[in-house]
């Protein structure tokens, strides 16, 4: 095999972060992201775990530091803590993280196995606390699960940061106390403004909450001091004074950040997309299994190439998604 090249994409962009849905299942149905009767891709379609593993190796040879793992719910597929060791290996000789969004759900099982693996930081998605609003947005879920798979986790030594989808008229009201909860525990919070990705039963146009305007909010309630930092992603952050808490916000539809991308998507049927925006995507499954590692390379190259400047999104009433796939599928 060939020296390995970094990824650097046809817009002098370095792709060092590599976000793996390795299951669409999920044991919830949030309605912005999925429709009630979602259908899944068969298990024979998805990337076996040696697959998932050897695709990692290779990211990380070309330079990828970081690698997420999502879905669908990353800890409903059995062989996911197998998948988080094998990446771990790498942990200090090229990777810097490996790390995990989950719905928390199943936390409270894996949360001290995840810490033994060398994860040290999860992203839980939590958009209420409220029993009743959480059950309707997520059509079943139970909140309390989620809340002790959360504090399993921080038991466990894991930090946590909450990713909250803010939704008009369901949870805006629960954005400030969900900050304050927030900040007297301190793990940090994501505000999400919901994206046009895949069909769901409903029109996402009726419950899209511009952030802009939610900042304003929060700012007359919290001291919050602009935060330089950032991932290559599409947040902006502030600290919460006086507390360790970041507030993120991302915010797709009203600010865009792709020009300081670097970040590629492997998605649960072995395609590799560079935008979550664009339905394009480049098959590694087929590359990896037809030619074997030199075909992945070539396959990642090609797909280099093809990475968009920006993504285009647009939520208006009665507009059609900006791809077929759900956010499941690509991981979010
Ligand atoms: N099941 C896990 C979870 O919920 O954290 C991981 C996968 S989920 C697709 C990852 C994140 O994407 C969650 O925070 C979820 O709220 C968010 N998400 C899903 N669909 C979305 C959409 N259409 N627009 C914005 N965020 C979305
Ligand atoms: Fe499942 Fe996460 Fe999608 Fe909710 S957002 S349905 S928890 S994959």
């Amino acid at each position: 095999m060939a020296a390995a090249p970094a990824l650097i994409d046809a817009h002098g962009r370095t792709i060092q972060y590599l976000r793996i849905s390795v299951t669409d299942r999920c044991d919830l149905r949030c309605r912005y992201c999925m429709s009630e009767t979602m259908t899944f891709l068969p298990r024979a379609e998805l990337l076996s775990l040696d697959e998932l593993a050897l695709v990692a190796d290779r990211f990380v040879a070309r330079g990828v530091r970081k690698i997420r793992l999502t879905g669908g719910e990353p800890l409903v597929r059995a062989d996911t803590l197998d998948l988080v060791r094998r990446i771990a290996r790498h942990l200090g000789s090229g990777l810097d993280e490996v790390t995990l969004t989950t719905n928390g759900t199943r936390l409270a099982e894996h949360a001290q196995a995840l810490r033994d693996a060398g994860v040290r930081r999860v992203n839980v998605s939590i958009d209420s606390r409220d029993p009743d609003v959480f059950r309707h947005v997520t059509r079943h879920g139970d909140v309390i699960r989620v809340l002790v798979g959360i504090e399993a986790a921080r038991a466990a030594g894991l930090a946590v940061k909450l990713n909250m989808v803010a939704l008009k008229g369901l949870n805006e009201a629960e954005i400030a106390p969900m900050l304050a909860w927030a900040a007297a525990s301190g793990m940090d919070l994501t505000l999400i403004e919901t994206m046009p990705l895949g069909q769901v039963d409903e029109d996402r146009a009726d419950r899209f909450l511009a952030l802009t305007g939610v900042l304003t909010d929060l700012k007359e309630r919290f001291d919050l001091i602009p935060d330089t930092h950032r991932t290559g992603g599409p947040a902006r952050y502030w600290r919460v004074a006086g507390t360790a808490t970041r507030l993120g916000l991302i915010t797709p539809l009203t600010a865009n950040f792709c020009d300081g991308c670097n970040r590629v998507r492997l998605a649960t049927d072995g395609k590799l997309y560079m935008c979550l925006g664009h339905d394009e995507g480049v098959d590694l499954k087929a590359a990896l299994r037809g030619q074997g590692l030199a075909g992945l390379d070539d396959a990642i190259d090609d797909a280099l190439l093809r990475k968009p400047a920006r993504h285009d999104f647009r939520i208006a009433a009665g507009a059609a998604p900006a791809t077929r796939r759900h956010m499941s599928v690509t991981g979010g």
